[in-house]
């Protein structure tokens, strides 16, 4: 995801706009972001603002996740954003994020996407996970076994109560 800035470098307050598409493999080689599956879009505008480039863009993705519950597969779209402010490389910056007239944007939309990972993923806010003591899955099935339906902070309670 390289993007050409020759033109928009000599002109402060000069904006450009770009456009990509392309699979999670060609910007992830190390398959840090595994649960992305497919083409990743990114629309966004780099802008010259004289004293840095500054990068707005969105993102677009598709995750295959597993339920944190139920332990289903299921895919989801992502959608997030990015922006940041980019300087040219100089003697002493530290993080050298462009050189020359090219910017490339690959890693900044792996970081975007891994970041945008929610801890826990739920097939649905309702999702009533797997039964602890059979397995059934508690969306589909019932099952027989006795479950306490106690808040588990409640349960600490009632244990110190029957002392
Ligand atoms: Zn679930
Ligand atoms: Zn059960």
């Amino acid at each position: 995801m390289k993007i050409n800035i020759a033109l928009l470098d000599q002109e402060a307050g000069a904006c450009q706009s770009f456009r990509f598409a392309c699979p999670i493999e060609t910007i992830d080689e190390h398959n840090t972001a595994s649960w992305i599956e497919g083409n990743v879009e990114v629309e966004g505008k780099v802008c010259n603002t004289g004293a840095c480039l500054a990068l707005t863009g969105e993102i677009h993705a598709k995750a295959n996740r597993v339920c944190h519950r139920c332990l289903k597969e299921f895919s989801a779209a992502i959608v997030t954003s990015f922006s940041e402010n980019w300087q040219q490389a100089d003697g002493d910056s530290e993080v050298i994020r462009y050189q020359g007239d090219e910017l490339d944007i690959s890693e900044l939309v792996r970081e975007s996407l891994v970041l945008a990972e929610p801890l826990k993923n739920l097939c649905s806010e309702m999702c009533r996970g797997l039964c602890p003591t059979c397995g059934a899955d508690l969306n589909h099935a019932k099952c027989n076994c006795v479950r306490d339906e106690i808040d588990p902070r409640l349960a600490a309670l009632q244990k110190l109560l029957e002392k």
